[in-house]
């Protein structure tokens, strides 16, 4: 039961459906396969179809292979259709992208960064806000993803940077009215939509860069925690270290693992965001730093897998190329870490597809996660010049919705 009761908010709701269905399978099925998906009648999906390429929202290519017969079409991103502006602000660098509805997303700048809040965010508000100046109404929103954890509203705290309750928001502009989360919450969004963990009931998701956050996935949602500051994996005392970590508490996970820890396995400075490409050297030819890295790694994924029992477990940015290179150290280190009762059928570790796409994506996700419902697509008609001067008939259907009886 869906609970419409007009026939203008059925048609509002199988409107948002079938956008979500071309999105989230990444603009890759037929026509009539997505019609068989939401179970539409045929009729209804070309009524449909129509109404959502004249509003400039959808477009129809046809397949690359088809059967004989009729060719089959695919519905995918409009010309002009919606964009979602992505940001992933690492400690060293920032990458703004945008992103189709299907998920198809070109970078548009790529910039580093000082590491202070007006540095960093100073120069991206404004690279933001011209975009949206150039692109006009097609963007329909912006994502940020950043190194650290993120309270409900946007204040961020990065302890390699010394950032805290910096109010993101605030210094990228008020236009930019920001959907602001953790790159680990993020990147574990990506993953659960269009990775590894799509379809996994409990999945544990590990983002290395510098250091190392983490996050419980559940019904392909990252669980933020009370606060919004949940995915901080990274900041227990899986591994029996001493070390004070910049972010207050001694002996964090992540201070053995990633890029510091690469650096100062090998006595290279580290910390504050500098020395990306002298760690993508040391990971490229350091076996023994590589190792204690995979180590660390995998006694704190025995840990984390005795307490939540996920299926799978994922690894994005560093963390892949530290499975693939050292795959059986971690698993040798992680093994043993197992209660028995884990051992008989240890959960899969898997290096993401995504790789280092994820915060990206899931920033995305996040703001076509706000765009497609009733409001979302109501608001993309009313900043629709062309829309406005709509047929009468599709004006009282589009008003139908707003005012007819709620949803029980
Ligand atoms: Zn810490």
């Amino acid at each position: 039961m869906i609970g419409a009761t007009t026939s203008g908010e059925l048609r509002t709701h199988n409107r948002v459906r079938l956008l979500r269905a071309v999105h989230d399978c990444g603009a890759a099925r037929t026509r009539s396969q997505l019609t068989r998906d939401l179970r539409l009648a045929r009729g209804t999906a070309s009524v449909l179809v129509a109404g959502l390429a004249e509003d400039e929202l959808l477009h129809e290519e046809p397949a690359r292979e088809h059967a004989r017969g009729r060719p089959t079409q695919v519905p995918g991103p409009h010309p002009r259709g919606p964009l979602a502006l992505a940001v992933d602000v690492r400690e060293d660098a920032w990458e703004l992208a945008a992103c189709e509805l299907g998920g198809r997303t070109t970078v548009l700048d790529l910039q580093p960064h000082d590491g202070t809040p007006e540095g960093v965010l100073g120069p991206l508000g404004e690279a933001i806000a011209g975009h949206r100046r150039r692109l006009g109404h097609r963007v329909v929103g912006v994502g940020v993803a950043l190194a650290g954890p993120v309270r409900h509203g946007g204040l961020v705290d990065i302890a390699h940077l010394g950032w805290r309750s910096v109010d993101v928001p605030r210094l990228l502009g008020v236009e930019a009215e920001p959907i602001v989360g953790n790159d680990t919450a993020f990147a574990a969004l990506a993953e659960a939509r269009r990775g590894r963990l799509r379809g996994v009931r409990v999945g544990l998701h590990l983002h290395v860069d510098f250091d190392l956050g983490g996050v419980l996935v559940v019904e392909g949602r990252p669980l933020g925690g009370a606060s919004g500051t949940g995915a901080e994996f990274g900041h227990m005392p899986l591994t029996g270290g001493d070390r004070l970590c910049p972010c207050g508490a001694i002996g964090c996970w992540g201070m053995d693992v990633g890029a510091n820890a690469l650096l100062r396995h090998v006595g290279l400075a580290y910390g504050g965001g500098r020395g990306r490409a002298q760690a993508e050297q040391v990971l490229a030819t350091s076996e023994e730093a590589v190792a204690a890295n995979a180590r660390a790694l995998g006694r704190g994924i025995a840990a984390l897998v005795n307490a939540h029992d996920p299926e799978v477990v994922t690894l994005s940015g560093h963390g892949v190329e530290l499975s693939e290179r050292a795959g059986k150290v971690l698993m040798d280190s992680c093994g043993p870490g197992l209660m028995a009762i884990r051992r008989d059928q240890p959960p899969r570790i898997e290096g993401s597809a995504l790789v280092w796409r994820g915060a990206l994506l899931g920033a995305m996700e996040s703001v076509f996660d706000a765009f497609l419902t009733p409001e979302g697509l109501e608001t993309w008609r009313e900043n629709h010049p062309d829309q406005a001067r709509d047929t009468p008939e599709r004006r009282n259907v589009t008003h139908s919705t707003l005012k007819g009886a709620r949803p029980l």
